[in-house]
């Protein structure tokens, strides 16, 4: 049966756990909030499926030869709702139109981040926008695979490690299954949300309504956190002053997974990777206005032939796969291990919300003065033209 010696070795994929014919095995939350599979040893028969259906255990190399699009829906009521170009949307819709299901992440009502499934194109609002912690996979994998059996077809969502983890799951090849993924940077830990959800609630005296991770209000690239509260206050605040946001963009709270992961790769399991497209600006300026542009890869004939679908609604350009993920290393490199990650997850239960990440998450003088110079060459170097020559010169 499966057993975890190393935390960095479980992304918490819930593969195992949906497998269990005696459903032994149970997604357990560790004390800094991530999901491991634990199992009752009094009613485990020892028959070894956890152990076959695990995606690290039992690695999965593909062979394929992506193509890389800039592109954005032409929709764009539905672009701005969404954290990129709004491809996802377009995707599911035409899934939903040939009486499909489409599987995601959602907000549960305490503003979890959990998978679910939708029929309708109006049950799709819920499912757009990206959610930065891990999304609990719950039983979807196994209410997927009973769709597929009876012949309907099947959009599954997900971070890499889900879909690698759906695949090991199913154990065979399915022609009405559609999977996308995302270039992940990694997934934060549910218990640091949920803390940041009870200080936003504790600070503004108020329940929360809505959260939007990548609210567009001053633009794509500098996106806000926007918090809706029942007593009528608005939260938006930038990426780089939102406590939550800052402790993610730190790496100090990512699942241990994330700093080592086997899914970051150009030859990917899913049909479709979703990404925004970083540095657009320099790549192909005439495909950005800040209202959001998508970076997608297509990995596979059926990608090929979804993004034929769905070509008369978006706006696209084929550009150099390597070109476009110069600009977004997570496509194909883990983050830095944050040295201060221990001692952040040691002070959680201690600390105050906005005490902690002050203390982890805050830059000293130096490393401020650093960034300050930075921003000014690159400044120059952008106007005089010469950004993306002297980064490709680093690189070497
Ligand atoms: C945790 C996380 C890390 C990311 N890291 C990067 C990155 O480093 N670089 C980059 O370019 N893009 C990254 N993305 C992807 C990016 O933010 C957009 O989600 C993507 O470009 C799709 O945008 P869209 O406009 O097409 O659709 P949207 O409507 O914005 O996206 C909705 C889709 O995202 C999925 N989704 C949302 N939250 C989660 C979640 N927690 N787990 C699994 N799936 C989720 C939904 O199921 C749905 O399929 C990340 C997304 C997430 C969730
Ligand atoms: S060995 Fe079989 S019964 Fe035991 S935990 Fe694994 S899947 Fe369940
Ligand atoms: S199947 Fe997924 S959840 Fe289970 S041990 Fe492997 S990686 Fe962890
Ligand atoms: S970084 Fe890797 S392990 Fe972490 S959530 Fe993303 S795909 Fe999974």
């Amino acid at each position: 049966m499966i057993t975890i010696n190393d935390k960095k070795d479980c992304m918490g994929c819930h593969a195992c756990s949906n497998i269990c014919p005696k459903s032994c095995i149970t997604m357990k939350s560790d004390s800094e909030g991530f999901w491991y599979p634990s199992v009752d040893y009094n009613k485990c028969i020892k028959c070894g499926v956890c152990v076959k259906v695990c995606p690290i255990i039992n690695k999965t190399v593909v062979q394929n030869n992506p193509r890389a699009y800039a592109c954005y829906n032409k929709n764009e009521t539905v672009r701005l709702e969404s954290s990129s170009g709004g491809i996802f949307t377009l995707f599911a819709e035409h899934i939903i139109n040939n009486g499909g299901v489409v599987f995601g992440a959602v907000f549960d009502k305490s503003f979890s981040v959990v998978h679910s499934y939708v029929e309708t194109k109006e049950g799709l609002e819920r499912f757009r926008g990206s959610k930065y912690v891990q999304s609990k996979i719950g039983d979807t994998y196994k209410q997927a695979k009973e769709f597929l059996d009876e012949g309907t077809k099947v959009l599954f969502t997900g971070t890499p490690c889900q879909i690698g983890g759906l695949k090991s799951y199913l154990q065979k090849d399915y022609g009405n299954l559609f999977c996308i993924d995302i270039i992940c940077h990694g997934v934060p830990s549910p218990k640091v949300w949920e803390k940041y959800i009870s200080y936003q609630q504790n600070w503004n005296e108020s329940t929360i309504r809505k959260i939007i991770f990548r609210s567009k209000d001053k633009g794509w690239k500098r996106y806000s956190v926007s918090v809706s509260f029942n007593n009528a206050i608005e939260y938006l605040q930038t990426f780089d002053k939102d406590l939550f946001m800052k402790a993610f963009l730190k790496n100090i709270c990512l699942r241990p997974s994330c700093y080592k992961c086997d899914f970051k790769t150009l030859h990917r399991q899913s049909d479709i990777t979703l990404a925004d497209f970083w540095g657009i600006q320099n790549v192909l300026p005439d495909m950005d206005d800040d209202k959001g542009t998508s970076l997608i890869f297509v990995n596979s004939i059926i990608g090929q032939y979804m993004l034929e679908n769905i070509k008369d609604k978006i706006l696209y350009k084929e550009t150099d796969i390597n070109e476009a993920i110069f600009y977004n290393s997570s496509a194909i490199k883990s983050v830095k291990y944050n040295p201060k990650r221990e001692n952040f997850f040691k002070e959680i239960n201690q600390l105050s919300f906005d005490k902690l990440v002050q203390k982890y998450c805050s830059d000293n003088i130096l490393v401020r003065i650093k960034k300050k110079l930075k921003a000014v060459v690159r400044t120059i170097l952008k106007k005089i033209g010469l950004l993306v020559v002297v980064k490709k010169l680093l690189e070497i």
